[in-house]
C-alpha cells in the first residue's frame, strides 16, 4: 500500500504500540504505521498520499501531550516530527526550530548566550517546539509569559491538501493550540526572552483562603511564577500537610527579586502565614509532584480546568466535599489548577463520575475545561457545553478552510459534520 514513496514508514508491531497513545494513557487506537519525515516537502508527500488513499493522519511531537491529542485515528497513520529537530538562532534573540526539535535542547543552547524560552511546559526535556505550539503549551511562567501563542512570530506547515504554507505576525497565532486538526506544523519562529536572576520562596498557610488571599495580593506585583498546592499536593511536595503558595520573582530594571521576596514576606506575615522557606530545590519537588502521586494511588485523571479567580475557594471547597481522593495544585496566576483525581484498580467508573462533576462545576463558574493540555480525544466531547454554537461553527469555517476533506486529526475537534468524529467508539484502555 505504502510503494513508491520514499518517506520513511515503519508499521512494525512494537512501533505501532509506542504511537497507539500519548502520556495520558487513557486512549489506545493502534495506528496503520507511523511516517518519519525529514523535512517539509517529505510531510507534504505523506499528506498527498493519504489524501489519495482516503488515509487519516495524526501528526505527533514528543507524545507528551495529557489530553490524547497524539492517539491515532483508527484506521489512520501517525506523521511524527522525531527527524524534523534541528534549529538555529536569528539575531535579536530568535530561534527557528523544525517541528520536532526538543524543546529542553533549544532552551539549553538559548541559555549559553543568554536567552530562554518564555513560555516553558514542565514536559520540557521530552517534548518538542511543534508540539508546545500545536498544544498551545503554558507552565510554572504563565502568570508573566503566557502561552506558546504569545511567542510565535512564524509558522510553516502542511495543510489538509498537502501544501506547504507560511503565516506570520498575529495570523501564525491561528496554529497555536489547534492540535493537529488545521495543519501539521513543520517549522517555527520563536521570540526568545533575555534569561534574568530569579528567586523563589514557599509560603505555608494555616488554610486555603489565606493562601489563595495571599496569591491575590502578590499577582499585582507580577510575579513571573506562583504556584499553589492545596494541603495534599504540599505534604507531598514539601512535607506541610497545608496549603501553600510558592512565588518566584526576576530581576526587572526597576526592582530586584530579592526586594520582591522580601514584601512578599511582609505581605504574607500580614495574612497569618506559617512557615515561610528559601531554597532553590524548591521547584525540583515541585516539579516532581504529579509523578509523586503515584506513591498515594497508582491511576490518575490529571486535569487542568481554568477558574475566575473569585471562584477558586469555592471551587476547593467543592473538590474537597467529592468522594473521590483529588488533589489539587497550578498556576494560581492564571487560573489553572491541575485537579488530579487519583484511584486504585477498580475505582475508575467513580474517578470518570468525579471529573464530570469538576467540569460541571467549572462550566457553571465561567470557567474552562483545559487551560494548558488541550481538549485532544479526552475532552472533546465536553467542549460543546463551554463554547457557544457560534464558536463551533466559526471552527467549523476554518477547519473547512485549512483541511476540506478531514484528514488531520478529526476526531479531536467538536465537528458533527465531519467524517468519523463524535461516534467514533475509540476503545480505552483498560487499567
Ligand atoms: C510530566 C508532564 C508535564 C507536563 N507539563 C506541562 C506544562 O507544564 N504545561 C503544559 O502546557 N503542558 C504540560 N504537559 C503536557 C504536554 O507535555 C504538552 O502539551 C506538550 O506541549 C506536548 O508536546 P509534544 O511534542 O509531546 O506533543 P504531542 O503530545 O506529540 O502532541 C500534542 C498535540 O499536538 C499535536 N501536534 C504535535 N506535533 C505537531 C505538529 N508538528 N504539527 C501539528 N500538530 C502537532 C498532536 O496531534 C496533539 O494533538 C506535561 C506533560 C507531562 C507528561
Amino acid at each position: 500500500m505504502f510503494g513508491g514513496l520514499k518517506v520513511e514508514f515503519v508499521d512494525s508491531d512494537d512501533i505501532k504500540e509506542v504511537y497507539s497513545c500519548d502520556a495520558s494513557r487513557w486512549y489506545s487506537v493502534k495506528p496503520l504505521g507511523v511516517f518519519f519525515p525529514k523535512d517539509s516537502d517529505e510531510v507534504a508527500e505523506c499528506v498527498r498520499f493519504c489524501l489519495r488513499n482516503g488515509i487519516l493522519i495524526t501528526p505527533r511531537g514528543g507524545g507528551s501531550g495529557l489530553s490524547g491529542g497524539a492517539v491515532p485515528e483508527p484506521g489512520g497513520v501517525v506523521i511524527s516530527t522525531e527527524k524534523m529537530n534541528k534549529f538555529h538562532f536569528e539575531e535579536d534573540g530568535f530561534v527557528v526550530a523544525y517541528a520536532g526539535a526538543i524543546s529542553g535542547h533549544v532552551e539549553r543552547m538559548a541559555n549559553k548566550s543568554g536567552y530562554t524560552l518564555p513560555a516553558q511546559p514542565s514536559s520540557l526535556d521530552f517534548s518538542t517546539i511543534g508540539g508546545n505550539v500545536a498544544a498551545d503549551s503554558a507552565g510554572l511562567r504563565s502568570v508573566k509569559y503566557g502561552s506558546a501563542r504569545d511567542w510565535v512570530e512564524e509558522i510553516e506547515f502542511v495543510d489538509g491538501k498537502a501544501e506547504i504554507r507560511k503565516l506570520s505576525g498575529r495570523d501564525a497565532r491561528l496554529l497555536a493550540g489547534s492540535e493537529g486538526t488545521l495543519g501539521i506544523i513543520t517549522q517555527v519562529k520563536m521570540k526568545l526572552v533575555r534569561k534574568k536572576r530569579r528567586d523563589v520562596a514557599l509560603f505555608v498557610f494555616p488554610g486555603e483562603k489565606e493562601a489563595i488571599s495571599f496569591a491575590l495580593e502578590i499577582i499585582r506585583f507580577l510575579p513571573s511564577a506562583i504556584e499553589f498546592m492545596d494541603r495534599r499536593a504540599s505534604q507531598i511536595a514539601f512535607g506541610y500537610e497545608k496549603d501553600s503558595i510558592l512565588v518566584e520573582f526576576e530581576d526587572e530594571y526597576d526592582r530586584t527579586c530579592d526586594e520582591m521576596i522580601f514584601l512578599s514576606k511582609k505581605i504574607a506575615s500580614d495574612i497569618g502565614v506559617m512557615h515561610i522557606v528559601s531554597s532553590q530545590n524548591l521547584w525540583d519537588s515541585r516539579k516532581k509532584l504529579g509523578p509523586s502521586l503515584a506513591k498515594i494511588r497508582p491511576f490518575k485523571i490529571n486535569e487542568d480546568v481554568v477558574l475566575p479567580l473569585s471562584k477558586i475557594v469555592g471551587f476547593l471547597n467543592f473538590v474537597s466535599e467529592l468522594d473521590s481522593m483529588i488533589v489539587v495544585f497550578g498556576h494560581i496566576g492564571v487560573g489553572i489548577l491541575h485537579t488530579n483525581i487519583i484511584f486504585g484498580g477498580g475505582e475508575e467508573r467513580e474517578a470518570r463520575i468525579a471529573r464530570e462533576k469538576v467540569f460541571d462545576f467549572v462550566i457553571s463558574s465561567g470557567g474552562s475545561i483545559t487551560g494548558e493540555h488541550g481538549t485532544g480525544i479526552s475532552k472533546v466531547n465536553f467542549v460543546e457545553r463551554e463554547l457557544t454554537p457560534e464558536t463551533i461553527r466559526f471552527m467549523n469555517y476554518i477547519k473547512a478552510d485549512f483541511d476540506p476533506n478531514s484528514v488531520l486529526n478529526p476526531t479531536k475537534l467538536p465537528l458533527r459534520s465531519v467524517r468519523g468524529c463524535m461516534d467514533t467508539n475509540i476503545p480505552i484502555r483498560n487499567f
